[in-house]
């Protein structure tokens, strides 16, 4: 067993260095642009990823509050949290590097903006996604408590699944065939084996 307090402090040190690779790219990020389709909903949404993801760990750690959710912590679970971690702060700062200035934090196009499908966009089309997923698996396996441990997984898989149709479709708007033909070739959450016939 592993000291719980110890397993749920350590991935707040994991969410820092997040927090730190975001701000270092948002303060490089493109300001003006010239499509948006971040609405209130996407912004609520950002919203409960703030609350899941940061805020519940954060309190649940420091406050010690909501402790009739509180579990043990074995030293699998704890190790296996830690890759993770590890994992999904790779993928997360490799996407960001690879997407360059076609970087948004919400549903937006720069007015000369590039389509990216190198690097980790060869692979998947939504890595920054799928880091997400991951870091969100991190923290449900090192957050010793069973609220604040699986909110991260519950906010960030709610964001996704409901922003990945309407971004599609704005990319689909703005490159039609381009990027239709790189959906048929490249998997979007996890990588595809084989070329889709049909789309
Ligand atoms: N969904 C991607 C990117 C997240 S950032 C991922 O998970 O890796 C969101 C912004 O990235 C969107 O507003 C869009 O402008 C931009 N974007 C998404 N896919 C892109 C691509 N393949 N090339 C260029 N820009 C992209």
């Amino acid at each position: 067993m592993i000291d719980p307090a110890l397993s749920s402090l350590l991935f707040l040190a994991f969410l820092a260095a997040f927090l730190a690779i975001r701000g270092f790219f948002t303060r490089r990020m493109r300001r003006e642009k010239a499509v948006s389709k971040a609405d209130l909903r996407d912004r609520v949404l950002i919203g409960l990823v703030g609350l899941g993801q940061v805020f519940l760990p954060f309190i649940v750690t420091v406050k010690h509050v909501l402790a009739f959710a509180d579990r043990p912590q074995p030293v699998v679970i704890f190790v296996g949290g830690v890759l993770a971690m590890l994992t999904g702060l790779w993928l997360f700062w490799r996407s960001h590097v690879d997407l360059g200035d076609s970087w948004s934090i919400t549903l937006e196009l720069n007015a000369d903006h590039r389509l990216v499908t190198k690097g980790l966009y060869r692979m998947v089309r939504h890595p920054m996604y799928a880091s997400f997923l991951v870091l969100g698996l991190g923290q449900a396996l090192l957050v010793t408590n069973w609220i604040a441990g699986l909110s991260g997984l519950a906010s960030l898989g709610l964001l996704i699944a409901l922003r990945l149709p309407r971004e599609e479709a704005m990319m689909v708007e703005q490159f039609g065939d381009e990027y239709r033909d790189y959906q048929r070739r490249v998997g979007a959450i996890v990588p595809r084996w084989h070329r889709k016939e049909s789309a």
